[in-house]
């Protein structure tokens, strides 16, 4: 059964960085490393490597392995970041996060805080996260992450796995200087990708990615229930 899993995220891994959407050597160790038959649900376990979005309940889903591939390499995390994730989910992408900033390179130790709104989810994805020895580099924490998490800010990296009418000011406000944010902008149907850097207090160079469809950002600073 394991063998089988590593065979089938091999092929899925090794065509993303055949077709040109995984570019890094951290991005391809990362997404061969990280289980995702461990944070779908069970009964779709067998399908852990279509590439795919999943149900994962409450009306959510874990990402598809290209668009977390694409997130990331645009994120371009870097071994001891802090990283704030928004839209914890199954806990898939802190994985693959916490994989760069904190388990490749142990010398330096970075951490992936990640924040969900739905307790359940949060709770599902710390059990998916300690089952596969993650938790040591994730911290989840519940609620409205359009309000980013003041408490451990500025970060290095911040990205948005949920799809926001506008960029949330907070979450630009706790980005460290130098620091980038990957967040889907648009409507409720379809996104276009961006990523912001900070270049100075209040400045930001934005730069406009693929189109993407993901599922709401609910909250203060995003849609409204
Ligand atoms: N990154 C996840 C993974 O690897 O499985 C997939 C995330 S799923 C596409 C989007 C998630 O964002 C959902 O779990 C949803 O409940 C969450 N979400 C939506 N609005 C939120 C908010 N304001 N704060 C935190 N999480 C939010």
């Amino acid at each position: 059964m394991h063998i089988r899993f590593e065979n089938e995220r091999r092929r899925v891994i090794d065509y993303l960085r055949r077709i040109g959407i995984i570019r890094s050597e951290k991005v391809y160790h990362a997404l061969l490393s990280a289980p995702r038959e461990e944070f779908v649900p069970s009964h779709y376990r067998e399908y852990a490597y279509i590439d795919e979005p999943l149900p994962i309940g409450f009306g959510q889903t874990i990402s598809a392995i290209h668009m977390v591939a694409i997130m990331t390499e645009e994120l371009d995390p870097e071994p001891g970041n802090i990283v704030l994730e928004v839209g914890t989910g199954s806990g898939y992408q802190a994985a693959v996060l916490a994989e760069i900033v904190a388990k490749q390179d142990s010398s330096r130790r970075g951490h992936v805080y990640t924040i969900e709104r739905i307790p359940e989810l949060a709770e599902l994805a710390k059990k998916n996260l300690e089952r596969t020895g993650y938790i040591e580099y994730v911290t989840v924490i519940v609620g409205d992450g359009t309000k980013g998490y003041p408490e451990k800010a500025p970060y290095d990296r911040i990205i948005v796995t949920a799809a926001a009418p506008d960029v949330p000011e907070p979450l630009l406000k706790q980005l460290r200087m130098g620091g980038k944010l990957v967040i889907p902008v648009g409507d409720r149907f379809v996104q276009r990708l961006l990523t912001v850097r900070r270049v100075g207090e209040d400045e930001y160079v934005t730069r406009h990615g693929i189109e993407c469809m993901f599922v709401p950002l609910i909250g203060e600073y995003g849609w409204r229930d």
